[in-house]
Formats: C-alpha cells, sequence, structure tokens
C-alpha cells in the first residue's frame, strides 16, 4: 500500500521501518528532517509538508509526542485535514486524550474523510521488533482496510470497537497502571533496601513468585538498577499521560488518587531536571523520600 508516515521519534522511526521492510510505499514527514534520512535512503519518500504526504484518498500514519503535535499536523498550516478527503484515513497512533480523538474524526468525517484511534503498547524495542500490541478503533469499512497495516507493525490488533476514543482511553488505562506499578515497586525497593534486601533480590524473588509478568520484570529490572538513560519512554511523556489521564476522569467525575500522586511525582521530577530521563526515574523520587539518595 501507500502509506504516508508523520512523526520519526523513538517510536515512529521503527514503526515506519517495519512498514518499509514489509514492502509497503512511504511517504514520510517529520518536523526535524533529518530523522527521515536514513529511511529516505532505504527508499522512503520525503515530503516537504504534512499535507504532501498523503492523496485525498490515501491513508496516513501518525505518531508524535502529544495532542498539541498532533493538532498542529492535522489543523494546521499544511497539515493532512486539508488533504483527506472521500476514501482518505488518518490513522491515529500516538497517546492522546479520547476528547482529541473525538474531535479530530469529527474533523476528518466532515470532510469525507475517516479517522483511525490505533494507539500501541510496547517500548520502542518492541517496535522495533514487531512486537507492539495494538488497539485500533474507528469506522468498520476503514479499519479492515488498514488491518494489514497495523498487523505489520505488531503482534497483535485488538479490535475494540467504532468509537476512536475507546482505545484511546485503553491506552491510558494501561498506562495509568504502569505509572501505578513503577511506583509500587519503586516503594517495594526502597523498603527492602532498609532492611538489608538488595533491589535485585527483591525483584528476583517478587517477579519469579507472585509477580511474573513482563512489566514487572522489565521496569523492575531497571528501578533496581537504577537505570534511566537513555530514556525508552521519556518521563516529560508519562506526565503528559498523567495529565490525560486525570483530565479524562475529571470529565467523567471519575476520582483517581493515585494518579493525582504520580502526576506530583512527575511533575517533581521534572523539577529536578529529569523530563529526558525514563519514566522509571520517578522511582528517584522514591528513594530520596525515604532519605536513601539516589544513583543519578
Ligand atoms: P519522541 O521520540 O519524543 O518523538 C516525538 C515525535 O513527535 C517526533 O517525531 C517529534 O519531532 C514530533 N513532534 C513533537 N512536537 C511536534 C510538533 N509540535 N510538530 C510536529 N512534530 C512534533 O516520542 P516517542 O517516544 O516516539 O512517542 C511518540 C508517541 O507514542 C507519544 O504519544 C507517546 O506517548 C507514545 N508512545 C510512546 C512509547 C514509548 O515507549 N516511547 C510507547 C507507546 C506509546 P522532532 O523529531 O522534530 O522532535
Amino acid at each position: 500500500m501507500d502509506v504516508g508516515f508523520i512523526g520519526l521519534g523513538s517510536m515512529g522511526h521503527a514503526m515506519a521501518a517495519n512498514l518499509l521492510q514489509a514492502g509497503h510505499t512511504l511517504r514520510v514527514w517529520n518536523r526535524s528532517p533529518d530523522k527521515a534520512d536514513d529511511l529516505v535512503a532505504r527508499g522512503a519518500q520525503r515530503a516537504g509538508r504534512p499535507a504532501d504526504c498523503v492523496s485525498s484518498d490515501g491513508l496516513v500514519v501518525t505518531m508524535l509526542s502529544d495532542d498539541a503535535a498532533l493538532e498542529a499536523v492535522v489543523a494546521g498550516p499544511d497539515g493532512i485535514g486539508e488533504r483527506l478527503a472521500a476514501g482518505g484515513i488518518h490513522i491515529s497512533m500516538s497517546t492522546i486524550a479520547p476528547s482529541t480523538s473525538s474531535r479530530l474524526a469529527a474533523l476528518h468525517v466532515s470532510r469525507g474523510a475517516a479517522y483511525v484511534a490505533a494507539p500501541v503498547f510496547g517500548r520502542p524495542d518492541a517496535a522495533a521488533t514487531k512486537l507492539l500490541f495494538v488497539l485500533m478503533a474507528g469506522p468498520q469499512e476503514a479499519c479492515t482496510r488498514i488491518l494489514p497495516l497495523l498487523e505489520a507493525m505488531g503482534q497483535k490488533v485488538f479490535q475494540i470497537g467504532q468509537d476512536p476514543a475507546q482505545a484511546n482511553i485503553i491506552k491510558l488505562g494501561g498506562n495509568f497502571m504502569i505509572m501505578a506499578a513503577i511506583e509500587a515497586m519503586a516503594e517495594t525497593m526502597t523498603l527492602g533496601e532498609k532492611f538489608g534486601v538488595a533491589r535485585e533480590k527483591m525483584m528476583e524473588v517478587l517477579t519469579q513468585s507472585i509477580l511474573p509478568a513482563p512489566l514487572f520484570v522489565n521496569y523492575g529490572r531497571q528501578i533496581a538498577n537504577h537505570s534511566y538513560e537513555p530514556a525508552r519512554f521519556k518521563l516529560s511523556l508519562g506526565l503528559k499521560d498523567a495529565n490525560l489521564v486525570l483530565a479524562a476522569a475529571g470529565s467523567k467525575q471519575v476520582p483517581m488518587p493515585l494518579a493525582g500522586m504520580m502526576q506530583n511525582r512527575f511533575l517533581s521530577s521534572m523539577a529536578k531536571g529529569r523530563g529526558e530521563f525514563d519514566w522509571t526515574a520517578a522511582a528517584l523520587g522514591v528513594s530520596e523520600d525515604a532519605g536513601s539518595g539516589s544513583a543519578a
């Protein structure tokens, strides 16, 4: 298929590379053009502006940091919103607010195009090895057409339904649970340390007994070793997601005290200059609160 791809950051670059490798024809755009260089060398075409990534009835994927970046490439000058029309599909894979998804879906529909939300679970290493989990929601006909593309980027595509916002709220729910797990693991390891239990030993026992899930094994290892650079998922983006969870919760009168706590944890980490660290670096704040010092 001919596909436009916008946003070649840690995730998007690896995902676009997999589309190329699967034999799709790619037209790419990134705000910092140099990130497209190697994809262009491997056969992708470079677009001069977002709108030039796609024809009016074509397919375009976006994988951008946040809601504002996405709005800019859709509704801003040179955006894809002005280009897509009947038959066109915007495949929106960033982690964003459900309300942004609903708004962009309505905008595309008003021009005859379709919008499919397809946020993902999995970090850049999973993106590179096609091990992402993709949460797809949008009009059935559009979902059926784009399924092969999503399958070329991940290990499993969950079909959520016709309302794009539902895919986004599931993604935010998952990220909320990861943040809560980061905090729980950091507190547990810090507590163990005070009793002379090595952080690695604490996680070895817990992940080989009651918590053998990849989340605890992989994130636990990072937190045990205080290994926060380079970031796989930036802490500044973790704060973005805590904010998105709380905004969604507020809009439906759902108290989420743990999310509020994690928002503060990330804010405090940002204030200490850790926005570019991996989001597991929230664990440093736990150690500091306990007077245990930190490795960074
Ligand atoms: P990233 O490495 O920081 O990449 C962000 C991308 O957005 C870059 O291409 C960046 O362009 C672009 N961008 C930012 N602001 C922009 C603007 N105003 N206009 C145009 N482009 C803009 O982030 P990432 O880790 O790939 O994450 C991308 C999305 O995937 C986020 O929504 C994130 O929450 C989600 N996600 C990430 C992970 C993960 O583990 N990393 C996992 C699942 C989902 P430049 O290159 O010019 O800066």
